[in-house]
């Protein structure tokens, strides 16, 4: 194209007239004209709110109609929020006001100073009724120019649920304000300050139900403005509410993939909105004006210059959008949160974004933060990267946190790199990356319509089956945060999950779903219960088809960063009430740039087959983090790890790595099929959680040809930060330390062991959790600074670790130490054993002994000659003092999901509720 000479604009709003000023100053030798349809001297609305950052960068870029807009302007350092219960004061959160109107007569007036042509009152038909270069619509919402070409412009446009209208009144507010009032018939917001000394905006807002419930929609203007005032009539004190255009509406969510087409290009509302509780629309409008004009000045070519401003603005452009679309949300569901105590609702208003932190707070707005803190608010969970950016581990593997935003590029990034490949497999079905990625974007997109908000919390109790993958890749995509739920938790323990998460919706496998009882539900927010494999039965829920029905496969990303909340997992409880564990957008990242490609080191013809469950961080890891982040497969088995279901998935599927622990490859070695069984597949196992012993990494060898490569890892550190590998083994060793990681030995009184010594071990590297979710006292005792406390007792030698117990597990029997754990190893390795747990046993006197509770092997008999030969075999083997005083036998020892001994619930059963206790 040649070069430009002539420029149509379209619009007299804020970005029409801001467009025209600064090219009639950059550009004086183009030919240029305005056309608006309004009267000069009219427009819509009231006033409008600049946020103190949208003034600064005015001031940066247009000192001039910076100083000729600010005096016009009120401005107040607060914001107010009136609820029933009481008022809030938002200190710091710095707003500006102007005339809606007054800041157009100001941009009109120096634009007719600058020689601009500007036709008033007349309504553009037809483009064909432009004649220019270039036409720039600056047309707003219902853009011309933008609907001249939908498909050119790959418009996407919906509307948000609620409902408000746009008044004015003669009342002055002191500040930003907003007030939230309840009616029999439902709730309303207003968001009001003052514009000009005797002037205020007040814009009222409902949702769907309160607005049938009034019937706004058979009203006039005059006539909802009378009923407003009744509603608002506390706020108002008798001042009535002035109309302007002041119809109902819906606000619109729009955006345009591309902001230009042809000759035609587009800016402020005719090409994105967002919503005015963020105040930015207007600030939006004269970016993108400056972002035009410059590159129109700056280069010679007309299209290289649309391009240019589509390049450089729409990405910034993106974040603001996102921001608001987040902010609107929120509003979506105001008047659920209304009961809530002022200050946690005002709380949940400020962190809406899901990006204001704790520590954010302080510094932001801290009087407010002062307040929360002291009246007990629910959470004062500080979420940053606990980590800093140089420590040795990051520098050793050359991890570049900034590089990982979104944790959902993991499976993304596959979409361009081998879109046909398998991702997922299994009895349950099989996945292209393509197929899942789009399966992930229909998630995503369903999970915003539903109304969440950036951050929000979705309870995920599911199992391994392809919508596992597609729900949480999704979900972080949408910018919303999963919480991995343990499918095997009990009732109670799931009623507290639901309340600690605040999760409005919950996903759930078809077969657990009579465990969302009405006993579960109550006291939390779940509104809806996805329901996955299979049909909806009860009223909240809805099936995933239903769910998912109409949802677009594509995708964008939200504007998360490295260090913002990704996802969530539940400690397993072993000491106390579960710990939500909260982790960054970055940490997957890490532990694939160390665990996996240090240690692992798979290609992308893998075929990963992880048997612990997606729910526990080993397992996520294996089966998601690592295949996904080169393009391998992974293999995905729904229902209980029983040996021969196990047995079938590798001989059907074929992976080529497997992941267990002690206790699956001990039952897979020990089931009767096992040698009909074709494991020829694999070339590599993992195995972690639990100490493996040599008899079972033999066991292992014999069959596959190698033994289980151990680790050691944690859900707090996300993955596996110990390990082995498949060329230097030691059994007995949870492994060296994995690169990335930092591992320090302390004493209890603080020293470095000497050689030989044992230490607690204490573990650093940018995988690290920052936080117990609303657990201050537990995250204290864990995140000590950036080193995670482990409570391992370990003795390192040769750089590699050996497991000595937990700190705290070390009791004392007759006067003298004991580790029940040594106890435990010595009765596994009598040939009669098949599996055990030792455990410390308090006596009606208090005084601690040993108990061991034995499960004996296959045509081995219970008897008290045998509780005898065991007490002599530990006696022979170890300090006669560590023998168990109780010895009880049982057919089946209680399991975690993972299929660990469930210590905690040997513990906790009486000795006449485990099953037939011989001796
Ligand atoms: C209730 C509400 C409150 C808001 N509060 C704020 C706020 O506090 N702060 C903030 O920054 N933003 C706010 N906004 C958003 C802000 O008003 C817009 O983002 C801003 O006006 C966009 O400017 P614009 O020039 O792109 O579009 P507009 O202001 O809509 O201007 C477009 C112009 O084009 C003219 N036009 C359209 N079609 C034709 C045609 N075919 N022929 C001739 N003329 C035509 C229109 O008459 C109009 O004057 C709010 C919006 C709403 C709805």
């Amino acid at each position: 194209m040649k070069k430009l000479a002539s420029v149509e604009v379209l619009g007299g709003g804020p970005a029409g007239l801001y467009t025209a000023i600064l090219l009639r100053r950059m550009m004086p030798h183009v030919r240029l004209r305005v056309t608006e349809q309004n009267a000069k001297g009219a427009t819509f609305g009231f006033g409008v709110v600049f946020s103190d950052q949208a003034l600064d960068f005015l001031k940066a870029d247009d000192p001039e109609t910076h100083d000729l807009v600010t005096p016009a302007m009120e401005r107040w350092r607060n914001m107010t929020l009136n609820l029933p219960a009481g008022q809030v004061v938002l200190d710091g959160v710095g707003f500006s006001a102007v005339g809606r109107l007054e800041l157009i007569e100001i941009l009109r007036k120096r634009a007719e100073a600058l020689g601009v042509e500007i036709r008033f009152s007349q309504h553009i038909e037809s483009l064909d009724d432009l004649d220019a270069d270039l036409i720039i619509g600056a047309d707003g919402l219902n853009s011309l120019v933008r609907r001249s070409n939908e498909t050119g412009f790959g418009v996407h446009l919906d509307h948000f649920s609620n409902h408000f209208a746009w008044f004015g009144t003669e009342r002055p507010f002191d500040t930003l304000t907003q007030t939230f009032v309840k009616t029999d018939k439902g709730a309303f917001n207003a968001h009001h300050y003052r514009f000009q000394p005797d002037r205020s905006t007040f814009i009222v807002e409902c949702d769907e139900a309160t607005f049938k419930a009034y019937g706004f929609a058979g009203m006039g203007e005059e006539e909802s403005a009378r009923l407003c005032e009744g509603i608002f009539a506390d706020t108002l004190e008798g001042a009535p509410l002035i109309t302007n255009k002041s119809m109902w509406r819906q606000f619109p969510r729009l955006w345009c993939d591309k902001w230009v087409s042809g000759r035609h290009v587009l800016l402020g509302d005719a090409v994105h909105t967002a919503h005015f509780s963020i105040g930015s629309g207007t600030r939006l409008a004269m970016e993108d004006s400056i972002a035009l004009v410059r590159a129109l000045a700056s280069h010679d070519d007309v299209d290289e210059a649309l391009a240019a401003y589509q390049a450089e603005r729409q990405p910034i452009a993106k974040k603001i959008v996102d921001a608001a679309n987040t902010s609107a949300t929120w509003y979506e569901s105001f008047a659920s949160k209304m009961d809530l105590p002022p200050v946690d609702f005002a709380f949940d208003y400020i962190t809406r974004s899901g990006r204001i932190d704790m520590e954010r707070l302080r510094r932001m707005a801290p009087e407010f933060a002062a307040r929360y803190e002291a009246e007990g608010g629910r959470q004062s969970t500080v979420i940053a990267d606990p980590v800093a950016p140089h420590v040795p581990g990051a520098a050793e593997i050359g991890f570049d946190k900034a590089a990982h935003g979104n944790c959902s590029n993991i499976l993304w990034d596959n979409l361009e790199r081998n879109p046909r490949k398998i991702a997922v497999t299994g009895p349950a079905g099989t996945l292209t990356y393509a197929d899942l990625i789009a399966e992930a974007a229909r998630w995503g997109n369903a999970f915003t319509t539903a109304g969440l908000q950036r951050g929000e919390r979705i309870a995920f109790f599911i199992d391994d089956t392809p919508v596992y993958p597609a729900a949480f890749f999704g979900a972080v995509r949408a910018g919303f945060v999963p919480v991995l739920l343990n499918t095997q938790t009990p009732p109670d323990v799931l009623n507290y999950f639901l309340q600690d998460t605040g999760a409005r919706i919950a996903l759930c496998e078809a077969t657990f779903l009579d465990v969302f009882s009405d006993d579960v539900l109550k006291g939390t927010s779940l509104k809806t219960i996805v329901v996955a494999n299979g049909a909806a039965k009860g009223e909240k829920q809805r099936a995933a088809s239903e769910f998912l029905d109409g949802h677009a496969t594509t995708l964008a990303c939200a504007s998360t960063g490295p260090d913002d909340m990704a996802f969530w997992m539940y400690s397993s409880g072993s000491t106390g009430r579960p710990k939500g564990i909260v982790h960054l957008h970055h940490d997957m990242a890490y532990t694939q740039a160390s665990f996996g490609r240090h240690v692992l080191k798979l290609t992308e013809d893998d075929i990963c087959f992880s048997v612990p469950k997606i729910f526990f961080a080993y397992g996520f890891g294996n089966a998601f983090t690592f295949p996904f982040s080169i393009g391998a497969t992974t293999v995905l088995m729904p229902g209980q790890p029983r040996a021969d279901a196990v047995l079938e998935t590798i001989e059907t599927f074929r992976p080529t790595v497997l992941f267990g622990l002690p206790t699956l490859y001990t039952s897979l070695a020990r089931a009767e099929s096992v040698k009909r069984r074709d494991l020829s597949s694999l070339r590599q196992s993992m195995s972690a959680a639990e100490v493996l012993s040599q008899d079972i990494y033999e066991a292992w060898k014999a069959l596959t040809g190698h033994g289980p490569t151990e680790g050691l890892g944690s859900t707090e550190l996300l993955h596996i930060y110990l390990s082995n590998s498949l060329t230097d083994h030691r059994i007995g060793s949870a492994g060296a330390r994995v690169p990335g990681y930092e591992i320090r030995l302390e004493t209890p009184d603080g020293k470095v062991p000497d050689a030989g010594e044992e230490g607690v071990m204490f573990v650093r590297g940018h995988s690290s959790a920052p936080t117990y979710w609303n657990r201050p006292d537990k995250t204290r005792e864990t995140m000590r600074g950036d080193w995670i406390y482990t409570g391992d007792r370990f003795i390192e030698k040769d750089g590699y670790y050996f497991f000595q117990g937990r700190a705290d597990e070390l009791i004392k029997v007759s006067g003298q130490w004991v580790w029940p754990l040594e106890v435990e190893r010595c009765l596994n390795e009598h040939p009669d054993v098949h599996e055990c747990a030792v455990l410390g046993h308090q006596m009606e006197d208090r005084r601690m002994t040993l108990r061991a509770v034995i499960r004996l092997r296959e045509g081995k008999e219970a008897s008290p000659a045998q509780s005898d030969a065991l007490r002599a075999y530990v006696k022979s083997r170890l300090q006669p003092y560590k023998y168990p005083r109780i010895v009880e036998f049982v057919t089946e020892l209680p399991k975690t999901g993972t299929g660990k001994i469930d210590r905690q619930a040997v513990a906790a059963a009486p000795v006449s509720e485990l099953e037939q206790i011989v001796a």
